[in-house]
């Protein structure tokens, strides 16, 4: 089960990798992991989120005992889903549950990168999965935070089906006309973005997060030819139109209580 003390500070310090901006432990909780000197983001644990964005204490967590099993008995998984539980204080790469945003009830997902690089495998994409189920069951609007470095290669083909099991979940709400927003964080790739992550009635991102399918090296080195500066930052994505709108953090909240309540037509 997910830990939902909030952090509180140590003396750790992190510095900005674009502006080079020292920052206490204290002043990046205190700006929810937001740069003070350039505003670069970023990444932000699964609690951290929830505490940002969900109303104080309304959050509860669903399906926290699906646990990973391994599907195609490759070697050295389990120790690798345990270390990642230890080392991350979460049970697998998303975690999802009920809650409020501003008095408004959603469905919440939230997916960690801190977990295995926020990979998708059979217990992501179930919670993915019932997490969109519980939207539409309750006709509650869901919203899910993608972080993801794509299909989890450690269960094969049992991972690729997650893409069409959280696409079908989708398409349901939509036949429902139960909303889905999606927020994109850095980075959001791969199996992810090829499924439920571009299927949202509104989907906003963070403010320079990557979004793509295979990364730019890849790309880069398949079609030998240079991309373009800014490629597939959260910016150009939005030029291109897989973004809607580029949210600051400090602004989540607020966007996403205004989308809700304009949904409800208030
Ligand atoms: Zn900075």
């Amino acid at each position: 089960m997910i830990n939902m003390t909030k952090p509180h500070a140590q003396v750790t310090k992190t510095e900005c990798p674009r502006c080079l901006t020292v920052m206490t432990e204290e002043a990046m909780i205190n700006h929810s992991q937001v740069c003070t000197g350039c505003g670069y983001h970023f990444r932000m644990p699964a609690a951290a989120r929830i505490h940002l964005v969900a109303d104080e204490g309304s959050f509860k967590e669903t399906d926290h005992d699906l646990v990973s099993k391994n599907p195609i008995a490759l070697d050295g998984y389990e120790e690798k889903i345990t270390q990642a539980q230890k080392k991350s204080e979460l049970d697998d790469a998303v975690v999802t549950g009920t809650a409020k945003i501003n008095g408004d009830d959603v469905v919440l997902g939230v997916m960690s990168f801190q977990f295995m690089g926020g990979s998708m495998g059979s217990v992501v994409g179930e919670k993915i999965t019932r997490a969109i189920l519980r939207g539409a069951d309750t006709n509650t609007p869901v919203v899910l935070f993608t972080a993801s470095g794509g299909a989890r290669m450690q269960e094969g083909i049992f991972s690729l089906m997650q893409m069409a099991k959280t696409a079908n979940a989708c398409a349901l709400l939509d036949d429902l006309g139960v909303p889905l927003f999606i927020v994109l964080t850095h980075p959001t790739t791969g199996g992810v973005t090829a499924s439920f992550a571009m299927l949202g009635d509104v989907t906003l991102a963070e403010p320079g997060a990557l979004i793509g399918f295979a990364g730019p090296r890849v790309i880069e080195g398949t079609i030998n030819k240079k991309l373009p500066a800014g490629f597939q930052s959260a910016e150009f994505q939005q030029e291109k139109g897989f973004v809607d709108k580029i949210v600051p953090r400090n602004e989540l909240k607020k966007t996403l209580s205004f989308l809700l309540k304009t949904h409800k037509g208030e």
